[in-house]
């Protein structure tokens, strides 16, 4: 890419850009090409793996840098940008930078539970793959994309409320924390999507030498529908919150710039785009 773009969009995907139920995303489309035409660029920032983002983005028709399992880590085509950008390792076609702890001293913790919270959960790493693929809705393939986390283990919660403050300060102690998504809760080292979204957007800044500014180019727009959103919610320049089948918003700190869809996944996600173009072109 050379131009610098406008805005650059960073998008969570369960119930956001991807509907909750059947993971399509039919009614973005439109929205989606005219962005690619302005050349604006459109940054998965989910709780999905590499395995399933590689995929993913293909299905979607983009070729941009992508943030996975909930701000772990930041990919990026490795000729998306003139620069190798700071700090990464190479991984496959694409520069990679993580911000946390792996996968395997996760399930060490796991492995090391009091036996009052053994009940409490199963994890990914404790099911087979037609178990995964049931719980998510997924089919057996996408499944076992699905659980292959370089920086998280995804549960299913089965445990009461006393058990979730527990399990949440025994992690905590560790370093790690307990996130709540759209379908299940995912256990990481310190992992934020708005800290990944920061980094990727001053990486975009100092490709393009560009500075914080409307006239500059490069504002951020951040959809996010769920709880593990709010952190790239309150960072991005323009925040649209996806309403959701399941809760209320989640609550924002921020009160400016916030768009809150009436409708839910990819019908929100181009609803609030939209919103955001028109007024951008008054
Ligand atoms: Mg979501």
């Amino acid at each position: 890419m050379s131009d610098v773009p406008a805005f650059v969009v960073f998008t969570d995907l369960d119930g956001t850009l991807l509907d909750h139920f059947d993971y399509n995303f039919e009614a973005a489309k439109p929205t989606l090409l005219q962005l690619q035409h302005a050349s604006i660029p459109v940054i998965p920032n989910t709780s999905k793996t590499f395995a399933e983002l590689k995929v993913i983005t293909e299905q979607i028709g983009l070729n941009t840098p992508f943030i996975v399992e909930n701000g772990a880590a930041v990919y990026i085509p490795r000729d998306y940008f003139p620069q190798v950008p700071q700090g990464c390792v190479q991984i496959d076609e694409f520069w990679c930078k993580s911000f946390t702890i792996a996968r395997d001293e996760i399930l060490d913790f796991l492995n090391q539970l009091p036996s009052s919270l053994c009940d409490a959960f199963i994890g990914f790493s404790q099911m087979s793959s037609d178990q995964i693929a049931l719980e998510t809705g997924l089919s057996k393939q996408d499944a076992l994309l699905a659980s292959k986390k370089q920086f998280s283990e995804p549960i299913k919660w089965l445990g009461n409320e006393r058990q979730k403050q527990q399990l949440a300060i025994y992690l905590s102690d560790r370093g790690a924390n307990m996130l709540e998504g759209g379908r299940f809760f995912h256990i990481s080292g310190q992992t934020n999507k708005g800290h990944a979204m920061q980094w990727l957007t001053n990486e975009f800044r100092l490709q393009f030498g560009v500075e914080h500014s409307i006239k500059g180019g490069l504002m951020t727009i951040a959809l996010g529908d769920s709880y593990n959103d709010i952190d790239m919610l309150e960072v991005a320049d323009v925040a649209v919150q996806i309403r959701s089948h399941k809760h209320a918003y989640p609550r924002l700190k921020r009160t400016e710039s916030l768009i809150q869809t009436s409708q839910m996944g990819p019908e929100g996600w181009a609803e609030g785009i939209n919103q955001i173009i028109k007024e951008f072109h008054k």
